[in-house]
């Protein structure tokens, strides 16, 4: 046979966590947290299991929490979405992304991803028989040149992918940022697919500039998260999508046929779970203080750092400890160090190698402070 993605590898979460795994070595490389989930969480899916509510939900997902995901987002960020057309529940947001893309990009189409970005993207455009145009941002600001992002706009460009806040980098749209995406938009037929599952997780006072906020914005866009992330249960693989009626329509054409529903006690668990704000409005403070004591725990180390903004991930330069590529750095900390992180050449254009280490910190206190130990000694 021939491949459809002759180019594509096993992922580097794989690699590097089976790596970690076979050299017992600290797991600070792929994204999820080592603590568990609010007990009550758990005790509400185990008791929708036991209540029976185990065979399909609809399509859509459940109404309770398609209900319930529609106010939240009229909350936050001041857009209705109606629960029965425009409220989506998939299975995680990796899911959403390759049913947008599907549903929306035809053969030879052009989708614009911005440079490094997380992973899920660019196979699901060639599997698709898009064409990946890449925006290339460059260390160590990550900062979008908008003028430039405009000239690889073209008559061929079907969708622009965003991610904030961003995997790897854990840098954040500004205000700013969203309202020159919104004019340079403005007037095409452009969809925008919004990655926005580190939504709640964002850092010292600033707001998630969600695609929603902005009105002529969220009129193109398909926005996605992931509960994954927002409640420490990445093995649940259940977020939610929001788009305009006409978008939502075409998504759930593909949606309905490439996962049709997802589990339904655990969305009856998060119809309940999220009538309680704090549960996720706290979530930004909670990784705050993670990522402050990780920082402060390494503040004599050789490694130069910009405080993230936002996610679970700490980009470190390590410029002054090695001039090795990122991935061969990874690959001698796991095996001599014990201790496993993620190249950021993994998310660049042509594997670029910008000497950065990406570090999940959704850990325990006691992980980050004996990782911090090993980084200490470099
Ligand atoms: N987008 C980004 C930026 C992510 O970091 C992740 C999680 N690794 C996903 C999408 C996928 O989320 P999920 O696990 O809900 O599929
Ligand atoms: N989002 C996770 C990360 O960036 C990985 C999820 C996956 O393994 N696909 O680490």
């Amino acid at each position: 046979f021939h491949s459809k993605l002759p180019n594509v590898k096993t992922t580097i979460f794989t690699i590097v966590g089976d790596l970690a795994r076979k050299h017992n070595a600290i797991d600070l490389s792929q994204g999820f947290p080592n603590f568990e989930a609010d007990p009550e969480l758990i005790e509400l899916a185990c008791k929708a299991m036991r209540d029976g509510h185990n065979q399909y939900a609809g399509m859509k997902g459940l109404p309770e929490l398609r209900e319930v995901l529609s106010d939240k987002i009229e909350k936050q960020h001041g857009r209705y979405y109606s629960p029965e057309t425009e409220v989506t529940v998939v299975a995680g947001a990796t899911q959403a992304i390759y049913t947008a893309i599907s549903a929306f990009v035809h053969v030879g189409d052009e989708v614009i991803v911005l440079k490094p970005a997380y992973d899920c993207y660019e196979p699901a455009i060639e599997v698709n028989g898009g064409i990946t145009v890449h925006v290339e941002l460059e260390a160590p600001n990550y900062q979008v040149d908008w003028e430039a992002f405009k000239t690889k706009i073209s008559a061929k460009t079907r969708m622009v992918i965003i991610n904030t806040p961003h995997n790897p980098i854990g840098r954040i749209f500004s205000e700013n940022d969203m309202l020159q995406l919104q004019e340079i938009l403005h007037d095409t037929n452009i969809i925008l697919l919004s990655d926005e599952v580190y939504e709640h997780i964002i850092f010292d006072g600033e707001v998630h500039q969600s695609a929603s906020r902005f009105e002529d914005l969220a009129t193109r866009s398909i926005v996605c998260s992931s509960f994954g992330k927002t409640f420490h249960v990445t093995g649940w693989k259940i977020g939610y999508c929001v788009a305009p009626a006409g978008l939502m329509k075409e998504f759930q054409k593909v949606h309905q046929f490439n996962v049709f529903c997802v589990p339904r006690p655990v969305q009856h668990a998060l119809a309940t779970y999220l009538k309680t704000e704090s549960h996720y409005l706290d979530l930004g403070a909670f990784y705050q203080q993670k990522r402050d004591f990780f920082l402060d725990a390494i503040k004599n180390s050789l490694f130069k750092f910009t405080p993230s903004q936002g996610s679970f991930f700490q980009i470190l330069d390590y410029s002054d400890i090695s001039d090795e590529r990122d991935d061969a750095l990874v690959k001698h900390l796991i095996l001599e160090h014990k201790l496993a992180s993620i190249p950021v050449s993994e998310f660049n254009l042509n594997h670029r190698n910008d000497g950065m280490l990406r570090f999940c910190f959704a850990k325990k206190e006691e992980t980050l402070q004996e990782a911090a130990e090993i980084l200490n000694k470099l």
